[in-house]
């Protein structure tokens, strides 16, 4: 093979280039902003983590953990795996730290990169990014899932995103889910030659998967099958009703959608999801609920847990199919100068206007006045300041804005000001 191959990303991952990198920076900012709003803070976390962290958590039997995880033995032959998700390792935080001492609600959110291995497609990558929010506490109010509702539909409005929807589901506690799982396997029983190898094969292995399931021959079968909510405990099924009286207090718009079981294992009573419109059958752009037993399932203190991980990917092609997607293009200024002369000015300037938070680009070889212009059209500069050595002279630039055309002979006193104002 010869040396000068090139080399390309590993299949299923991408770069993510200018301009769209500034896309994500204000999505991302702008999480950060909603969610202090609300007494999140940040917590960053590892990329990896000990395999038995998401085997013990998220379950064997999911596809995440079961298919889909980079797993590799470490040097010291221990088992390690890239991070599939985030909340595991937050719950594992949460506990090594002792963050259960803190007063009130522990309020986390994360930004990173998370890996699975699946077929890559639109909207479904192998390294993808998440952003997700945790509240570890005492309480199992549904306030509590209201407001982490809440935060996140006022987050995705802000971004742009106004069309979407949210499902809302209740799948009961350990006791009264156990008790759904075995109706269900028998009905799925009676009607297994009716679904797909991969639902006959959840019958035995996780059941509530096979509601998951979106092959058209399967979903009548789906449809006629029993539902949890009719299996749901008394303290369940109440939790369930306060949660939608809670979203109807603060004009939540939702669906109920009995369907909505979600692939991980920790998931207790409120699931929810939003999906967007325009992506195809990778929809969803935010999944979270409800996980009280996975504290106590990790090795630590009893305690309540809800969370939601929004898909950035997904969320900024939604953004993009809404009209929500454009970022500011081009710079301010772009510095053309001539002759050796005149660069120190030059300089000094662009030092200037850099500092006055001006985005400015200027070359550092003396161009023809043409070329410059040219040069600057195409980054897309929105006023050139021309220094010549006529204007070194007398102090002053040329402005012209690339608009209209128009010039201006400004003092180099009064450039910042000028350039400010002018709306660069
Ligand atoms: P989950 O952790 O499976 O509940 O996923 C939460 C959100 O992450 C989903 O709603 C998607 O928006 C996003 N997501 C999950 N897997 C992928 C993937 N392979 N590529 C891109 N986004 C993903």
């Amino acid at each position: 093979m010869s040396e000068s191959k090139k080399i390309q990303a590993v299949k299923g991952v991408r770069d993510i280039l200018p301009p769209e990198s500034a896309l994500w920076s204000r999505v991302e900012q702008t999480a950060r902003e909603v969610f202090a709003a609300y007494n999140f803070r940040e917590i960053r976390l590892p990329e990896f983590e000990q395999t038995e962290l998401f085997a013990r958590s998220v379950g064997l039997d999911t596809d995440i953990v079961g298919k889909e995880m980079y797993t590799f033995a470490d040097r010291d032959d221990a088992s390690i795996s890239l991070r599939p998700e985030a909340t595991a390792s937050v719950v594992r935080a949460y506990i090594e730290h002792g963050m259960h001492t803190l007063p009130g609600d522990v309020k986390l959110y994360y930004i990173g990169p998370m890996f699975r291995r699946e077929r890559p497609q639109k909207g479904r990558y192998r390294q993808f990014y998440q952003i997700g929010a945790e509240v570890l506490g005492r309480s199992e109010r549904p306030a509590i899932d209201a407001e982490l509702i809440e935060m996140l539909l006022i987050f995705i409005g802000r971004c742009g995103l106004n069309e979407h929807t949210l499902h809302i589901n209740s799948i009961g506690c350990l006791k009264c889910r156990s008790a759904y799982i075995e109706v269900l396997r028998t009905a799925l029983a009676a009607v297994k030659d009716q679904l797909g190898p991969d639902s006959q094969r959840r019958i035995q292995s996780n059941p509530l998967r096979v509601l998951d399931s979106k092959l058209p021959g399967e979903q009548a079968v789906i449809e006629a099958l029993p539902r949890l909510s009719a299996h749901l405990c008394q303290d369940c099924a109440a939790h369930f009703t306060q949660l939608r009286m809670e979203l109807k207090m603060r004009r939540i718009a939702y669906q109920e959608n009995w369907r909505l079981v979600r692939g991980l294992d920790y998931y207790t009573r409120t699931t929810f999801e939003v999906t967007a419109p325009g992506l195809g059958s990778q929809d969803a752009i935010c999944g979270g609920g409800r996980y009280d037993g996975l504290v106590e399932l990790l090795g630590g203190p009893p305690t309540k847990g809800i969370g939601f991980a929004l898909g950035t990917d997904r969320f900024l092609l939604a953004l993009k199919e809404a009209g929500a997607g454009a970022v500011p293009a081009g710079i301010d200024v772009f510095v053309a100068w001539f002759s050796f002369v005149t660069y120190p000015m030059a300089a000094r300037l662009a030092r200037r206007l850099r500092d006055a938070g001006l985005s400015v680009e200027m070359v550092h070889e003396d161009l023809k006045f043409k070329k410059s212009l040219g040069l600057a059209d195409r980054m897309g500069a929105r006023f050139v300041v021309l220094i010549g050595e006529t204007e070194m002279a007398a102090g002053t630039c040329t402005v012209k804005r690339l608009a209209d055309g128009t010039q201006q002979t400004v003092a180099e006193t009064e450039i910042v000001d000028y350039l400010k104002s002018a709306g660069s």
